[in-house]
């Protein structure tokens, strides 16, 4: 726990940090961070004024409740306050919450025996603005924004323009007032529609389309509010407690299931998505459903809003001073959150670069827990001017590698030093180098142990000699006690001597030397991608082996004229100079003749050499005649030489998505691309899928 001073500089920061957020969000529809951040940062001030309620202030966000109306419009109190909700940003919070209203209402006996006890309505949380709608004798008179959550702006002719808002309840004899609540939303299409056309105007383009549905309900010009397209679901109506309709069969809603079909009967639009659900399993099963479905819906939600359904249950556990306490905003799992950093350590690869990697405290991003991100390059480092002791931003979506996006400088502690890459290689203190024409810093000493572990592990890997038994635990071991020079050293090993090494037995030692031997008869392809030739992927090795059926050819066309490797699909200049570079070191000379020299023909076999034949005379592969669109970036290779080697394996590849789209490659920062893709079913393949693909 952050002691009383610790913990009351860093809510000053966080407060200075979250009103200029709330402000450029709530007042100037411009947000200038991401929902994600906003809401863990904002957990991180209600945690540590939970710890010392001491440092609460007035000026902290957790004191109110959105903004504050804008000076343009009348300023419109609201009837009954218009709350936010509370969040949950995973089912063990759920489940917290649901345990603490049992609690609550469990005193109340009259209420326990109730058969629909706990019985709860699960919404989709619209990503809109709430509006409050005010009707007198079933007549639209005032709608008004939420405000400050008392207090709204007056915004009547806007919503007025709004097709799914009636501006006359369908009912004879209605309450003589009527408050219903629900969310204002632009639809995605018309959102990506007025950026385009904002766009065109060189107008700044709208965050997303919460903020887009804000500015425009703020328009001054009710004409534009109806040009954009707005929307509606309603989710709650209040009317008078004593009301009894005479005429029709219209009555009081007792619960919040009754009350949604309720507003639909009197002309609102309800989402049709909403459930009943009589257990934590039930909104378990609710919230997993929509995670991915929510993708193809054609509005933006950003969660689910769990209710407690009836009423009276509703009043027994009563509200926050911000929230109601019967209801729950249960939110999907975040793409990037904010952690603080603790060290910044530098990895080096098999080919010597050096990487740098922050070590952070740990964040659950995408549904795992991430304590550790890639920050790519030394420019990088630069680019985002990381210092000791920063806030930083990570991000990680799906199956991507987590990533650092940003620093928030805001938080920075005072005396933070800038952090750079080291001089020296930290693993064996050569003199780092730096070209010019690459981002790239690398270790250029070939005996680098971690260059040794790195190409060791890339030799026994899956897609390469897949030797099973030699982790990366038991080859820093063999590197660090001097057993293993190069990767042909592996094979000279006996399983007496491996034995001795830790969490080792005779009868793992055994069965690695077997694996190693069975490794031989790997196909020369494999061997060629296990030599982890820079820019060789598995997808160049194929194509090489198929040109190249031995490693005698493939080095004398690569030395003596590379150009003739270059018609070979895929191989650009690259390629071509690392492959010459590769061969024509003397270290790696030796490496070729150690490995035949340990039992490997580095050449394709007699079978191998009837399938290449084969599939040349045939000609296809399972890329030929497909559509594909490329997005994000690629980390093996650039778009233009994925273009390449779709093209040459019979492919197609445009631009943008649509329905005749086969395949979807999404490297890191997939966005926009990938979203529409999941929206239209479109098959999405990272990277290593599309190699498969290509050398089927
Ligand atoms: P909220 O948006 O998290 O939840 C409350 C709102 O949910 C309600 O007001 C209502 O408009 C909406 N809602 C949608 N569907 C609903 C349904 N079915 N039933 C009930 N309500 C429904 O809370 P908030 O107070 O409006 O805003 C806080 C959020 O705003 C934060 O969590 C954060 O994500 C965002 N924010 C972002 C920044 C930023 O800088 N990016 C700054 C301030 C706030």
């Amino acid at each position: 726990m952050a002691s009383l001073t610790q913990a009351s500089i860093r809510a000053a920061e966080l407060r200075k940090l979250l009103n200029k957020a709330g402000h450029a969000y709530y007042v100037l529809d411009s947000p200038v961070m991401e929902d994600a951040i906003y809401d863990s940062l904002y957990k991180e001030l209600l945690d540590l004024e939970r710890q010392h309620p001491a440092i609460i202030s007035s000026d902290s966000p957790s004191q109110r409740l959105g903004g504050l109306p804008a000076k343009d419009f009348k300023s419109s109190k609201h009837r009954i306050p218009l709350l936010s909700l509370d969040n949950a940003f995973n089912l063990l919070e759920l489940k917290a919450w649901h345990s603490r209203i049992h609690k609550l209402l469990e005193s109340d006996q009259s209420i326990k025996r109730r058969d629909r006890y706990l019985e709860m309505v699960g919404e989709l949380k619209i990503d809109g603005n709430a509006l409050a709608l005010s009707y007198s004798e079933g007549v639209l008179t005032k709608a008004a924004t939420r405000g400050d959550g008392s207090e709204g702006e007056e915004i009547t002719a806007n919503v007025r323009t709004i097709p799914s808002i009636p501006l006359c309840l369908q009912i004879k004899n209605p309450p003589p007032w009527l408050e219903v609540r629900g969310e204002a939303f632009i639809p995605n299409t018309s959102f990506a529609a007025i950026n385009k056309d904002r766009d065109l105007k060189g107008e700044n383009q709208f965050a997303n389309p919460r903020n887009a549905c804000a500015g425009t309900l703020r328009q001054l010009d009710p004409k534009v509010v109806a040009s954009r397209n707005l929307d509606f679901f309603a989710y709650s109506v209040h009317l008078p407690r004593e009301w009894i309709n005479q005429s029709n069969s219209l009555s009081n809603p007792k619960e919040q299931w009754e009350a949604l079909k309720w507003l639909q009967k009197v002309g609102f639009k309800v989402n049709p998505n909403n459930e009943l659900l009589k257990s934590v399993d039930e909104v378990e099963r609710f919230f997993e459903k929509w995670e991915s479905k929510r993708q193809k819906l054609p509005y933006e939600t950003d969660g689910v809003v769990i209710k407690l359904n009836d009423f009276s249950q509703q009043q027994e556990a009563g509200f926050t001073q911000k929230a109601p306490r019967w209801a729950i905003a249960l939110k999907y799992p975040a793409e990037e959150a904010p952690s603080k950093l603790i060290k910044l350590t530098y990895q080096i690869g098999r080919t010597g670069v050096v990487t740098p990697v922050a070590e952070f405290e740990p964040v659950a991003l995408a549904g795992t827990s991430v304590s550790r991100a890639t920050l790519h390059n030394a420019n990088r480092l630069v680019a985002i001017d990381l210092h000791s002791g920063d806030t930083i931003v990570v991000r990680k979506a799906g199956e991507i590698i987590p990533e650092v996006v940003r620093v928030l400088k805001e938080l920075r502690p005072i005396n933070a030093k800038p952090l750079e890459l080291p001089e020296y290689c930290p693993e064996c203190q050569t003199k780092l180098s730096r070209s010019d024409t690459e981002a790239a810093t690398r270790c250029m000493n070939t005996s680098c142990p971690a260059i040794l572990r790195g190409a060791l592990r890339h030799w026994v890997s899956k897609s390469a000699l897949n030797v099973e038994g030699l982790g990366s635990k038991l080859i820093t071991q063999l590197v660090e006690q001097g057993l293993v020079k190069s990767i042909a050293n592996i094979y000279e090993l006996n399983a007496e001597r491996l034995a001795k090494l830790e969490r080792m037995g005779i009868k793992s030692a055994k069965k690695l030397i077997i694996a190693l031997t069975e490794s031989k008869k790997q196909s020369w392809s494999r061997q060629l991608y296990g030599l982890g030739i820079q820019h060789v992927g598995e997808a160049n090795a194929k194509a090489l082996a198929k040109a190249f059926p031995s490693v005698n050819e493939l080095a004398e066309k690569a030395c003596q004229s590379p150009e003739l490797t270059k018609p070979i699909y895929g191989i650009g200049d690259e390629i071509a100079n690392s492959l010459k570079n590769w061969f024509s070191n003397p270290i790696n000379q030796k490496l070729i003749t150690d490995l035949k020299r340990v039992g490997f023909s580095l050449e394709a076999t007699e079978e191998e050499r009837k399938i290449i034949d084969e599939q040349i005379n045939k000609g296809e592969s399972l890329a030929h005649g497909k559509i594909f669109v490329i997005t994000g970036t690629l980390s093996s290779f650039s778009r233009n030489e994925a273009k390449t080697l779709i093209e040459n394996a019979g492919g197609k590849v445009t631009s943008s998505i649509s329905a005749n789209t086969t395949f979807l490659i999404a490297g890191e920062k997939a966005g926009n691309k990938l979203k529409k893709a999941i929206a239209l079913n479109i098959k999405i393949l990272n990277e290593f899928e599309l190699k498969q693909l290509l050398s089927t």
